[in-house]
Parts: structure tokens; C-alpha cells; sequence
């Protein structure tokens, strides 16, 4: 499937880690490509990756890595990527703060459109 992050055009793949060198060999879940506008999410049904999940959890798994990801295609397309590239762990590259955000926001958005603020 493909998504626009801020008028570029991303792609995203459900790969199988156990077939996919980049995620395998970095003991990643996902990835997203600044260069490629790939964005790679680890199929959860992999039980040696993901453990033993109900299909529920596989779901939910699934789309916090797609909201993480596209959160970094998100500030790539902002043109953060460069500052980030600097000695340890710039702010757009800080794994805990991709993760609040890709967590925080369907909580965040569900806010907004209670109170009309979207
Ligand atoms: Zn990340």
C-alpha cells in the first residue's frame, strides 16, 4: 500500500523479518527509508520475532509499528532527518519519542475530534 507523508509518496510492506536481511540483521520491527520511501513493518505472525500473540495482539502490534513508522517518514519529509544525523541521538531520532507519539496518537486524535479542535 502506499501513503502520502506530506505530498511524498511512501510505501509500506508487511515483509517477513526471517526473509528480510535489513530487519533481521538490525533486530528491527520496522523500518522507514528516508532515501527509498520504503517503510518495512515485520509480519507479527512470525512467532520467533514476535512471541506467541492472539490474533488481536498481532493487529494491534501491527499498527503501532505502521503509526511509528510513518511518525519517522513524518519528520523525514519535515526535513528533520539532517539534524538528526549528528553525534547522539538528535531529538527526531529518539526512539522514546517516536514511540510516544506513535502511541499518544490515536488517544491524541480521539481528543481532538471530541472537542471539535480537528
Ligand atoms: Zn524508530
Amino acid at each position: 500500500m502506499t501513503v502520502n507523508v506530506l505530498g511524498t509518496k511512501y510505501t509500506i510492506k508487511i515483509v517477513k523479518i526471517s526473509k528480510c536481511k535489513l530487519l533481521r540483521e538490525n533486530n528491527w520491527i520496522g523500518s522507514c527509508n528516508q532515501i527509498t520511501k520504503e517503510i518495512l513493518i515485520g509480519d507479527t505472525n512470525e512467532e520467533e520475532y514476535f512471541g506467541k500473540m492472539t490474533d488481536k495482539e498481532k493487529e494491534l502490534t501491527t499498527k503501532e509499528i505502521m503509526r511509528h513508522e510513518i511518525i519517522h517518514a513524518f519528520l523525514n519529509e519535515s526535513g528533520l532527518q539532517d539534524s538528526s544525523m549528528q553525534y547522539c541521538n538528535a531529538w527526531a531520532k529518539n526512539e522514546e519519542m517516536i514511540d510516544w507519539i506513535a502511541i499518544q496518537f490515536p488517544k491524541i486524535l480521539d481528543v481532538f475530534k471530541k472537542v471539535g479542535c480537528i
